[in-house]
């Protein structure tokens, strides 16, 4: 139909979220409209985000630097750490502009199906970070989904003892709903009423 490089384009494009073969080829073609307004600048956005990412060592965070700008602000609050499946999540409650604590990015859930255990998650991370920092509290954000509950199950399993409070989301969170699909006031309200989670 069109030449390799723009057929390439459009199959790359059609890996992003929310865009299936036909958007992609609606969105590629659009790209070549605009080639000067759009398709240039969003080429060099492209590449100089890609040299510029780093992952956060402390929390797994997406940033540019390292440590990241929440971990490196001395205002946020180091003894409470936010435990979220994704980077998307940790966006969704920064959107809320309320939380003022500290995150740590399990990359997933555990899912013995899918061969991921606590050493791929960050886990043995968290629960060593929670400790040397002294925290307060640790808050289980993960997914109300079975995977997000169990790993919420074992995380608290492995503080428990250590005087950390392990809290988790409140109800309010539709029973599979994706944190970042949540509106802002919900999503709030679950944090607001966390609830101890027991192991
Ligand atoms: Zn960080």
């Amino acid at each position: 139909m069109a030449g390799p490089e723009i057929d390439r384009l459009i199959q790359l494009l059609a890996k992003l979220p929310g865009l299936g073969p036909r958007s992609a080829r609606r969105a590629a073609l659009q790209l070549i409209r605009r080639k000067e307004s759009l398709m240039e600048p969003l080429a060099k956005a492209l590449a100089e985000a890609a040299q510029a990412i780093r992952i956060c060592s402390v929390c797994g965070n997406i940033d540019t630097q390292d440590p990241c700008a929440i971990c490196a602000d001395p205002c946020r609050d180091a003894r409470t750490i936010c435990v979220v499946e994704q980077v998307a999540d940790l966006w969704a409650l920064e959107r809320t502009g309320q939380f003022k604590g500290r995150y740590h990015v399990l990359g997933g859930t555990l899912s013995a199906l899918d061969g991921v255990g606590p050493d791929e998650l960050r886990i043995p991370a968290l629960i060593a970070r929670a400790r040397r920092e002294g925290a307060a509290e640790v808050i289980l954000a993960t997914n109300a989904t079975v995977e997000g509950q169990t790993t919420a199950h074992y995380i608290a399993e492995g503080l428990a003892g250590s005087g950390v409070a392990v809290t988790g989301l409140a109800h309010g969170v539709p029973v599979g709903g994706e944190l970042d699909y949540l509106d802002d006031g919900t999503l709030l309200a679950a944090l607001r009423a966390r609830r101890a989670v027991n192991p």
